[in-house]
């Protein structure tokens, strides 16, 4: 089981060091992406995941394929199909964000169980570099958008508390 740090830990704070691109297929990367895929997994309502979130300063986040499905409403509908591959960025940058911004809902696997609204834009571009060292680049809106602005705010010790108003704790009830 891989840990997920907490708010309070000091890598969420350090501004996290890109990946040499030679180092991006070495053991120690790819643990790394292989460790961050298994913490995601293990929470129901993971989206997306920064490396810094299990203690490794590295600009490194994986978005779920659950939050494609969830972007396009299949998840909701249908939660029996598989869901898609899970998308790795390394080095991201954002290229472009659109002007217009709206107020989302926002939560945080290091953050529990705090949950606020945060101003973002509805658009975002980005490039990374993908698992097997390749650059790539992908626009996106809504969920996916947040998503990218919400992760690379992570890579640059960003948490959406700082950013957020309405803030309120909502822990999971047992039932
Ligand atoms: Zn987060």
């Amino acid at each position: 089981m891989v840990a997920i740090v907490q708010n309070g830990h000091k890598t969420l704070r350090e501004k996290a060091k890109e990946v040499p691109i030679h180092e991006i297929e070495s053991k120690k990367i790819q643990k790394v992406i292989l460790d961050m895929k298994k913490a995601l997994l293990s929470q129901d309502d993971g989206v997306a995941i920064a490396a810094p979130q299990i203690g490794e300063s590295l600009r490194i986040f994986v978005v779920s394929g659950r939050a494609f499905d969830i972007g396009t409403g299949d998840y909701e509908e249908n939660k029996s199909i598989p869901i898609a591959d899970d998308i790795v960025f390394i080095n991201p940058v954002i290229t472009k964000l659109s002007r217009d911004k709206e107020e989302m809902d926002e939560g945080c696997l290091s953050v529990r169980y705090l949950y606020g609204k945060v101003k973002r834009s509805k658009k975002a571009s980005i490039e990374a570099y993908d698992e097997n060292g390749k650059k790539f680049k992908r626009g996106a809106s809504g969920l996916l958008a947040q998503i990218f602005q919400h992760e690379t705010d992570h890579l640059d010790a960003v948490l959406f508390i700082d950013k957020a108003k309405d803030i309120v704790n909502l822990p999971p009830k047992n039932d």
